[in-house]
Protein backbone atom coordinates (compact mmCIF):
# COMPACT_ATOMS: atom_id res chain seq x y z
CA UNK A 1 0.00 0.00 0.00
CA UNK A 2 2.76 2.07 0.98
CA UNK A 3 4.96 1.97 -2.25
CA UNK A 4 2.44 3.54 -4.00
CA UNK A 5 2.15 6.66 -2.18
CA UNK A 6 2.48 9.67 -4.32
CA UNK A 7 2.33 13.12 -3.48
CA UNK A 8 -1.63 15.02 -3.85
CA UNK A 9 -1.70 18.82 -2.84
CA UNK A 10 -0.34 20.98 -0.81
CA UNK A 11 -3.02 23.37 1.47
CA UNK A 12 -2.18 26.87 2.76
CA UNK A 13 -5.55 27.37 3.58
CA UNK A 14 -8.72 25.13 4.31
CA UNK A 15 -10.42 26.14 1.90
CA UNK A 16 -7.50 23.56 0.00
CA UNK A 17 -8.13 20.52 2.02
CA UNK A 18 -8.56 17.73 -0.58
CA UNK A 19 -12.60 16.50 0.12
CA UNK A 20 -12.96 15.06 3.35
CA UNK A 21 -13.78 11.88 2.64
CA UNK A 22 -12.30 8.37 3.04
CA UNK A 23 -9.65 8.02 5.95
CA UNK A 24 -6.21 9.76 6.46
CA UNK A 25 -3.54 9.97 9.19
CA UNK A 26 -1.92 12.72 9.86
CA UNK A 27 2.08 13.29 11.29
CA UNK A 28 2.61 16.28 13.37
CA UNK A 29 5.91 17.29 14.98
CA UNK A 30 8.30 19.64 15.81
CA UNK A 31 10.29 21.54 12.88
CA UNK A 32 13.60 19.15 12.52
CA UNK A 33 12.34 16.04 14.67
CA UNK A 34 12.56 13.59 12.12
CA UNK A 35 9.18 13.92 10.09
CA UNK A 36 9.85 14.03 6.68
CA UNK A 37 12.29 11.18 7.40
CA UNK A 38 10.03 9.17 9.18
CA UNK A 39 7.02 9.38 6.45
CA UNK A 40 9.83 8.69 3.59
CA UNK A 41 10.64 5.55 6.01
CA UNK A 42 7.66 4.12 6.42
CA UNK A 43 5.99 4.48 2.84
CA UNK A 44 9.54 3.58 1.67
CA UNK A 45 10.09 6.22 -0.61
CA UNK A 46 13.08 8.17 -0.51
CA UNK A 47 12.25 11.19 -1.29
CA UNK A 48 8.39 11.41 -1.09
CA UNK A 49 8.75 14.01 1.96
CA UNK A 50 11.26 16.68 1.74
CA UNK A 51 13.82 16.75 3.90
CA UNK A 52 16.35 18.37 5.57
CA UNK A 53 15.23 22.31 4.34
CA UNK A 54 15.35 25.09 6.28
CA UNK A 55 13.49 24.23 9.91
CA UNK A 56 10.28 26.06 9.86
CA UNK A 57 9.89 27.01 6.54
CA UNK A 58 7.69 24.94 5.27
CA UNK A 59 3.86 26.33 6.52
CA UNK A 60 1.81 23.96 4.01
CA UNK A 61 -0.38 20.90 4.79
CA UNK A 62 0.59 18.07 2.91
CA UNK A 63 -1.35 16.13 1.69
CA UNK A 64 -0.05 12.23 0.08
CA UNK A 65 -2.79 9.32 -1.18
CA UNK A 66 -1.49 5.99 -0.27
CA UNK A 67 -3.89 4.21 -2.32
CA UNK A 68 -8.36 5.28 -3.18
CA UNK A 69 -9.54 6.88 -0.33
CA UNK A 70 -6.97 6.54 1.94
CA UNK A 71 -4.36 9.44 2.60
CA UNK A 72 -0.72 10.70 4.95
CA UNK A 73 -0.98 14.22 6.00
CA UNK A 74 2.21 15.99 6.53
CA UNK A 75 1.49 18.76 9.36
CA UNK A 76 3.74 21.89 8.83
CA UNK A 77 6.28 21.34 11.68
CA UNK A 78 6.21 23.30 15.03
CA UNK A 79 8.31 25.06 17.47
CA UNK A 80 11.48 26.44 15.39
CA UNK A 81 12.28 29.28 17.14
CA UNK A 82 13.30 31.92 14.27
CA UNK A 83 9.51 32.18 13.08
CA UNK A 84 7.91 35.57 13.32
CA UNK A 85 4.47 35.63 15.31
CA UNK A 86 2.25 36.29 12.08
CA UNK A 87 3.51 32.91 10.94
CA UNK A 88 2.85 31.31 14.26
CA UNK A 89 -0.38 32.65 14.20
CA UNK A 90 -1.20 31.73 10.82
CA UNK A 91 -0.12 28.19 11.44
CA UNK A 92 -2.37 28.21 14.88
CA UNK A 93 -5.07 29.01 12.62
CA UNK A 94 -4.35 26.36 9.70
CA UNK A 95 -4.22 23.89 12.08
CA UNK A 96 -7.03 24.41 13.89
CA UNK A 97 -9.44 24.97 11.19
CA UNK A 98 -7.39 21.44 10.00
CA UNK A 99 -8.73 19.57 12.85
CA UNK A 100 -11.78 21.07 13.52
CA UNK A 101 -14.10 18.98 12.10
CA UNK A 102 -12.51 16.71 9.79
CA UNK A 103 -14.42 13.46 9.40
CA UNK A 104 -11.66 11.35 7.46
CA UNK A 105 -8.71 12.16 9.89
CA UNK A 106 -9.03 8.90 11.47
CA UNK A 107 -5.44 8.71 13.58
CA UNK A 108 -1.82 11.16 14.69
CA UNK A 109 1.64 9.82 14.45
CA UNK A 110 2.94 11.81 16.95
CA UNK A 111 7.10 12.18 16.28
CA UNK A 112 9.24 13.59 18.94
CA UNK A 113 13.09 13.88 18.83
CA UNK A 114 14.29 10.63 21.47
CA UNK A 115 16.67 13.20 22.94
CA UNK A 116 14.00 15.87 23.71
CA UNK A 117 10.14 14.20 24.26
CA UNK A 118 7.00 15.93 25.25
CA UNK A 119 7.83 19.70 25.06
CA UNK A 120 4.67 21.82 25.61
CA UNK A 121 4.23 22.65 21.94
CA UNK A 122 4.07 17.99 22.05
CA UNK A 123 1.50 18.33 24.53
CA UNK A 124 -0.75 20.92 22.64
CA UNK A 125 -0.83 18.97 19.79
CA UNK A 126 -1.85 16.08 21.77
CA UNK A 127 -5.11 18.33 22.67
CA UNK A 128 -5.79 18.85 19.36
CA UNK A 129 -5.67 15.33 18.50
CA UNK A 130 -8.05 14.54 21.67
CA UNK A 131 -10.12 11.53 21.18
CA UNK A 132 -8.74 10.46 18.01
CA UNK A 133 -6.15 7.58 18.49
CA UNK A 134 -2.28 8.16 19.49
CA UNK A 135 0.95 6.84 17.64
CA UNK A 136 4.20 8.39 19.17
CA UNK A 137 7.26 7.76 17.30
CA UNK A 138 10.52 8.79 19.04
CA UNK A 139 12.48 9.37 16.30
CA UNK A 140 16.59 9.49 16.21
CA UNK A 141 16.75 6.32 18.35
CA UNK A 142 20.10 5.66 16.82
CA UNK A 143 21.45 8.87 18.88
CA UNK A 144 21.01 7.18 22.26
CA UNK A 145 22.28 3.79 23.64
CA UNK A 146 19.57 0.89 23.34
CA UNK A 147 19.38 1.89 27.74
CA UNK A 148 19.12 5.17 27.52
CA UNK A 149 16.19 4.39 24.76
CA UNK A 150 14.10 2.06 26.53
CA UNK A 151 14.34 4.27 29.75
CA UNK A 152 13.23 7.05 27.42
CA UNK A 153 10.10 4.92 25.84
CA UNK A 154 9.05 3.72 29.54
CA UNK A 155 9.27 7.60 30.83
CA UNK A 156 7.34 8.32 27.78
CA UNK A 157 4.44 5.87 28.13
CA UNK A 158 3.65 6.83 31.83
CA UNK A 159 3.23 10.57 30.73
CA UNK A 160 0.87 9.77 28.11
CA UNK A 161 -2.85 8.47 28.07
CA UNK A 162 -3.18 4.79 28.33
CA UNK A 163 -4.88 4.51 24.66
CA UNK A 164 -1.67 5.70 23.18
CA UNK A 165 1.00 3.76 21.54
CA UNK A 166 4.51 4.67 21.95
CA UNK A 167 7.82 3.01 19.99
CA UNK A 168 11.54 3.51 19.47
CA UNK A 169 12.02 4.85 16.04
CA UNK A 170 15.25 5.52 13.49
CA UNK A 171 14.88 6.69 9.99
CA UNK A 172 18.69 6.15 9.54
CA UNK A 173 18.80 2.60 11.14
CA UNK A 174 15.76 1.93 9.82
CA UNK A 175 14.75 0.25 13.88
CA UNK A 176 11.03 0.42 14.47
CA UNK A 177 10.40 1.16 11.17
CA UNK A 178 8.44 -1.97 10.35
CA UNK A 179 6.35 -1.65 13.66
CA UNK A 180 5.62 1.98 12.68
CA UNK A 181 4.75 0.08 9.07
CA UNK A 182 1.66 -1.90 10.96
CA UNK A 183 0.50 0.35 13.12
CA UNK A 184 -0.11 3.12 10.63
CA UNK A 185 -1.77 0.28 8.20
CA UNK A 186 -4.19 -0.77 10.86
CA UNK A 187 -4.77 2.90 11.93
CA UNK A 188 -5.86 3.58 8.60
CA UNK A 189 -8.36 0.74 8.14
CA UNK A 190 -10.80 1.52 11.19
CA UNK A 191 -13.42 -0.99 12.07
CA UNK A 192 -15.81 1.36 10.05
CA UNK A 193 -13.74 2.94 7.34
P1 LIG B 1 11.56 17.34 9.77
O1 LIG B 1 11.97 18.77 9.77
O2 LIG B 1 10.84 16.98 11.03
O3 LIG B 1 10.83 16.90 8.54
O4 LIG B 1 12.93 16.51 9.89
P2 LIG B 1 13.84 15.81 8.77
O5 LIG B 1 13.30 14.47 8.42
O6 LIG B 1 14.10 16.77 7.66
O7 LIG B 1 15.16 15.57 9.65
C1 LIG B 1 15.77 16.62 10.35
C2 LIG B 1 17.23 16.27 10.58
O8 LIG B 1 17.31 15.12 11.43
C3 LIG B 1 17.99 15.92 9.31
O9 LIG B 1 19.29 16.39 9.44
C4 LIG B 1 17.94 14.40 9.29
O10 LIG B 1 19.04 13.85 8.60
C5 LIG B 1 18.01 14.07 10.78
N1 LIG B 1 17.33 12.79 11.05
C6 LIG B 1 16.09 12.42 10.71
N2 LIG B 1 15.81 11.17 11.13
C7 LIG B 1 16.91 10.72 11.75
C8 LIG B 1 17.26 9.49 12.41
O11 LIG B 1 16.48 8.53 12.50
N3 LIG B 1 18.49 9.42 12.98
C9 LIG B 1 19.38 10.45 12.92
N4 LIG B 1 20.57 10.28 13.50
N5 LIG B 1 19.10 11.60 12.29
C10 LIG B 1 17.89 11.75 11.72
Amino acid sequence: MFSNAKFMSSAARPGDFPEDAGVEIAFAGRSNCGKSSAINAITGRRSLARTSRTPGRTQLINFFELGPGRRLVDLPGYGYAKVSEEKRLYWRELIGAYFSGRKSLAAVVLIMDVRHPLKDLDWQMLEHADDLPVHVLLSKADKLSRTEGTRTLAAVRSELSPDASVQLFSAVSGFGVEDARARVATLLHPASG
